[in-house]
Order: structure tokens, then C-alpha cells, then sequence
């Protein structure tokens, strides 16, 4: 195979700060919050409580973003949104740097379906850790809308392509009206550990160590979870692949899981519906649903 065509192939094989066409304003982006969030940490390692409070609840509404609204809704249609609730959750986990909704589910799509092969977005199998933890968001070709995802590709998704700079240029810059400080914690800091805590899923939820090849890598981490706040669920990453169109990740009653209770409470107040259970909880439903009516007790007259 010849060096081009390899690296078009297996674009892992690139140098690292090689981006891919039209990966460039990622790479700068990347860059730069990590500069400006490493010159945050020296000039305020310690921020004001209520700007770190901010900071933490801004990334847990786009993590909820990321995992409700993209991964489970839009991705995997384990759910619906009411429109509202949809879009705002658009703009915040564009806010949180996670995208615009097309590139990432027709990404997602195409890691579910050829989870561990070459052809998959962020496989650590093929690439190691650095590739599947931030390489691919700017070396990937990016999965095609028309094959991925052609059931999204209408005006309503697309218009969040041409306001993504926009969203992100604030997400950056507004902490800036509230002081530096609160430009780094709730600018660059913040978002740089959104990106990280969000690409452990690539990375590390994909690294079973001493795998035999053809073996399902995606694995279930307990610690990961509180770190990803709002996000937190995602960390259940095996049960997620094992039946990736159920709304719930958790399995068992310990296995923490914000987005489904974000969507049990969205359910409750009529903004979510057509939600997909995982089979084991829908047989109990169903058998539940289907018992006998419960005897009544004889009385003696
Ligand atoms: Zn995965
Ligand atoms: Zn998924």
C-alpha cells in the first residue's frame, strides 16, 4: 500500500498534528483552549467558589446534552424530545464544544457499526489511546451525513453547522463580561476538561486490556461516572454497546445513569416519549402488565 493511500485508509498512521481537510479550525481550536487553559491554571489555580459552581453546572447541562439529546435521542432514537427541550439542549452541548449534531451522530452511527474495525472513527484497537481519545476528532474524514444519517439531514440540524462558530466563540469569550477569572474557569478550563471526560468514552471505555482480536472492546468503568457529571451514564459503555437502541445504560439499581434520569423526568412531564427500554426491563413490564389479577380473599358469610 502506498504511504497516501495508507494514510487516507488508516489516517492513525498520519503525524499527530497532521488535521485532516477541513479538520483545521478544530486543530486551532483544540490548541487553544488547552494554552489558554494551562495560562487559567497559573494565573488562578484557585477560582472563586461561585465561578467553579457555574463552570460545573454549564458542563453537566451540555454533558446531559451530549447523552440525552445526541447520543440517545438523535443517535440511537431511543427516545423523542419535545422540540423545545431538543433544541435547547442543541445549544448547550454545542456550548460544551461537543459538536453540531449531524457530524456527530452520522460519527456515532458509523463507530456503532463497525465498532473495532478500520472503518470505526475512534478505535484505540487500531489507532491506540491518543488517536481514539482526541486524534480522530481532527485526523477523521468525518462520516458522511448521506450514508449515516439521512434521516437528520433537514434544515432543522443543519442550521446548528453555521451557528456552531458562533456558539463556540461565545462559550470561549463570555466568562470574559464577569472578569479573567471567570474568563478562564468558565472559558478554557471548563471546556477543556468536558472534551477530556467526554473522550475517555472513545479511549478508555474502549480498552479492554488482553482482548482476542474480533472480541467486543467496550467496557463498563464505575470511576469515570461522577467526573462526567451531567454526562454521567455514559461511563456504562458495554451495556450501552450490548443494546444500543435502549434509552437506559445503567443495568442494575447501583449503576449511576443521569441521562435516564434526566429522561424519566422529562417522561413525567410529557417533554419525552416513545422511550425504549432495555429487553430485560420491558419482559418485566410486560409480564408485570400480563399477571393474573391478584385473588381475593374469600370471606365466609
Ligand atoms: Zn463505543
Ligand atoms: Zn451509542
Amino acid at each position: 500500500m502506498k504511504a497516501n493511500q495508507l494514510q487516507l485508509e488508516h489516517p492513525w498512521t498520519r503525524p499527530w498534528w497532521q488535521y485532516s481537510p477541513g479538520n483545521g479550525s478544530t486543530f486551532f481550536y483544540i490548541i487553544l483552549i488547552h494554552v489558554l487553559g494551562l495560562v487559567g491554571l497559573i494565573l488562578f489555580p484557585l477560582p472563586d467558589w461561585r465561578i467553579l459552581v457555574a463552570a460545573l453546572i454549564l458542563t453537566a447541562i451540555g454533558g446531559v446534552g451530549t447523552t440525552v439529546c445526541y447520543h440517545r435521542c438523535l443517535a440511537h432514537r431511543a427516545l423523542r424530545l419535545n422540540s423545545i427541550v431538543e433544541n435547547l439542549l442543541i445549544f448547550f452541548t454545542i456550548f460544551n464544544a461537543s459538536g453540531e449534531p449531524l457530524t456527530w451522530v452520522a460519527n456515532h452511527r458509523q463507530h456503532h457499526a463497525k465498532a473495532d474495525t478500520a472503518e470505526d472513527v475512534s478505535s484505540p484497537r487500531q489507532g491506540g489511546f491518543w488517536w481514539a481519545h482526541i486524534r480522530w476528532v481532527y485526523q477523521w474524514s468525518g462520516s458522511e451525513v448521506r450514508r449515516w444519517c439521512p434521516d437528520m439531514d433537514k434544515p432543522k440540524y443543519r442550521i446548528w453547522q453555521r451557528l456552531q462558530i458562533p456558539i463556540i466563540a461565545l462559550s470561549i469569550f463570555a466568562g470574559l463580561m464577569l472578569g479573567w477569572q471567570a474568563f478562564f474557569w468558565l472559558g478554557a478550563i471548563r471546556l477543556v476538561y468536558a472534551l477530556h471526560f467526554q473522550m475517555f468514552v472513545n479511549s478508555l471505555l474502549h480498552m479492554t486490556p488482553n482482548l482476542p482480536e474480533g472480541v467486543d472492546s467496550s467496557r463498563n468503568i464505575w470511576w469515570l461516572g461522577p467526573f462526567q457529571l451531567g454526562a454521567w451514564g455514559e461511563n456504562w459503555h458495554r451495556n450501552h454497546h450490548a443494546e444500543a437502541n435502549a434509552a437506559r445504560f445503567g443495568r442494575r439499581w447501583w449503576q449511576i445513569d443521569m441521562g435516564w434520569y434526566v429522561i424519566s423526568l422529562f417522561q413525567a412531564l410529557r417533554l419525552a416519549y416513545e422511550v425504549k427500554l432495555p429487553k430485560k426491563l420491558l419482559q418485566q413490564e410486560r409480564l408485570l402488565s400480563e399477571a393474573p389479577p391478584p385473588r381475593r380473599t374469600q370471606t365466609i358469610e
